[in-house]
């Protein structure tokens, strides 16, 4: 999606050949009209698959999530991370892997929020290891509903998360796809073709 690469390459800041910090349009500071145009594409995308539920993970899955939902004319519900959890059977839970904050959280949805009658479309803000994709997944088994899709904003291809995903035949659609973070500069996957 060009407009979101454009200002990837304008305002994305390389981190570490692992980590690209995007807080000025993403992560702290949002472009409610870039999000406006990520909520339309990932519409486009699956306008065909019949969704019922937008899911995500707080924080930063809710803004693109919110204005593909809108868009979808679907709700958006986003999974709650919760450090440690009081047994209670009105929840999904699952356990998950932050790979920037390199600690495991559980993620929580109420059962109220999620059924067997849903086609859920999975969305989040980067695609790096697939832990939190999968966090996500494994929700929507719980609950029996059909899973239609994973839609990222940002994945950084070197990473395993997306092959990870593919090869257990989970439809992925990445807005962007990183191919290199080195020396301050972003490479997107076909760059050089
Ligand atoms: P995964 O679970 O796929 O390993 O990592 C995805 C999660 O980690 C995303 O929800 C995102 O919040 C965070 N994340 C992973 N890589 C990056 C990165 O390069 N930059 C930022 N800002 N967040 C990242």
């Amino acid at each position: 999606m060009q407009p979101l690469k454009e200002k990837i390459r304008q305002e994305g800041k390389v981190l570490s050949s692992e980590i690209l910090k995007v807080d000025s349009f993403l992560n702290h500071q949002i472009d409610p009209v870039l999000m406006q145009q990520i909520g339309q594409e990932f519409a486009r995308r699956f306008a065909e698959d019949r969704i019922t539920r937008v899911l995500t993970i707080e924080s930063s899955g809710i803004a693109p999530s919110v204005m593909a939902g809108l868009v979808l004319g679907v709700p958006v519900v986003f999974a709650r991370k919760r450090k440690s959890l009081t047994l209670t059977d009105d929840f999904y839970e699952a356990k998950v892997y932050s790979f920037t904050k390199q600690e495991t959280n559980s993620i929580v949805v109420a059962k109220t929020h999620l059924t067997e009658a849903d086609k859920v479309l999975v969305i989040d803000d980067f695609l790096a290891n697939g832990q939190a994709a999968e966090g996500l997944i494994e929700i929507v088994r719980q609950a029996g509903a059909e899973l239609a899709g994973v839609g990222i904003v940002i994945e950084k291809s070197f990473q395993e998360g997306g092959k990870r995903l593919r090869e257990k035949g989970i439809r992925v659609e990445s807005l962007a796809e990183v191919a290199a973070l080195s020396e301050g500069k972003v490479t997107f996957v076909g760059d050089n073709e």
